[in-house]
């Protein structure tokens, strides 16, 4: 396997949701970076999106580093095939770590886990802790509310322009990526155009 290219850190659901859209959008995410020569990093279950979006990579050649906290091994059912696999002590080293490995930030429909990732680095961002992409994937509308709330903070006059667009949103996966990982500074080549 070629060292990879980028690396995606993705947020999303431990569960897959309702729509086949939800799990249809992470196998896309996941083939997309495989089949980029890229790198995934992420929570390191089997479950849900997660389980998905991990599959997808591996099945696509890319590279799977999966993080997870000792506690969680059980509930979110470890990917032991995981490339790299790292069982650390907390979920604060987990969510570190994570965003140390990463180029780019993507998140996918989630549930609070996904929320809360999804806002840190958001939050860490504005703050200039880090410089890199955050891509909001809003599969089926499922954003719609977060979005139209964070703009309804814009109007209340909590939340300035300039930090909304440290976030793109799209409901494209490839589009999206692309634009992430660009960037980001790379650029992303297909595997299939060297063949
Ligand atoms: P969810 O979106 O709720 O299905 O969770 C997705 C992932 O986020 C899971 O791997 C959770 O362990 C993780 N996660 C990260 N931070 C938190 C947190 N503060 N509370 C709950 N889950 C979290």
């Amino acid at each position: 396997m070629n060292t990879p290219a980028f690396s995606v850190c993705v947020y999303c659901g431990s569960r897959s949701g309702t729509l086949p859209a939800y799990t249809e959008v992470a196998r896309q995410v996941g083939t997309w970076i495989g089949q980029h020569n890229g790198q995934l990093v992420y929570g390191g279950g089997n479950n849900g999106l997660m389980g998905m979006v991990a599959q997808a990579t591996a099945d696509a050649g890319g590279r799977v580093v999966g993080i997870i906290p000792q506690a969680l091994q059980t509930t979110e059912n470890t990917r032991t095939a995981c490339t790299e696999l790292h069982v650390v002590n907390t979920m604060h080293e987990r969510k570190h770590m994570m965003a140390e490995r990463a180029d780019v930030f993507l998140a996918l429909p989630g549930g609070i886990g996904t929320f809360e990732e999804l806002f840190e680095v958001w939050t860490w961002r504005q703050l200039g802790y880090h410089d890199k992409p955050i891509g909001l994937l809003n599969t089926a509308g499922y954003y719609d509310g977060l979005l139209s709330f964070t703009q309804s903070s814009v109007q209340a006059g909590f939340l300035n322009d300039w930090q909304m667009d440290l976030i793109r949103s799209g409901t494209e996966p490839t589009t999206l990526l692309r634009e992430l990982v660009q960037a980001a500074g790379f650029a992303p080549e297909s595997k299939l155009n060297r063949i």
